[in-house]
């Protein structure tokens, strides 16, 4: 689900894996939910709303390096 890039690592899944990125972040002990505004989904613990990912043109990188 992760690819490696420049030192990051890219969710595969693009920017509406809304399902994908519940369960990634059900697994990483690293999720912190960002402020209510960058929120995205309603998801409670979701990568789209962690405070370490940024997001890209398609997608977004995890700047904790997820998936290494
Ligand atoms: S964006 Fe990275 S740190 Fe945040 S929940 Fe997803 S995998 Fe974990």
């Amino acid at each position: 689900m992760w690819k490696r890039k420049n030192e990051t690592t890219v969710f595969l899944g693009g920017k509406e894996a809304y399902a994908a990125a519940a369960h990634m972040a059900e697994g990483c002990p690293l999720f912190r939910e960002d402020c209510e505004e960058e929120c995205v989904t309603d998801d409670p613990r979701s990568c789209y709303n962690c405070r370490y990912r940024r997001w890209t043109k398609d997608s977004f990188v995890c700047m904790k390096g997820a998936g290494q």
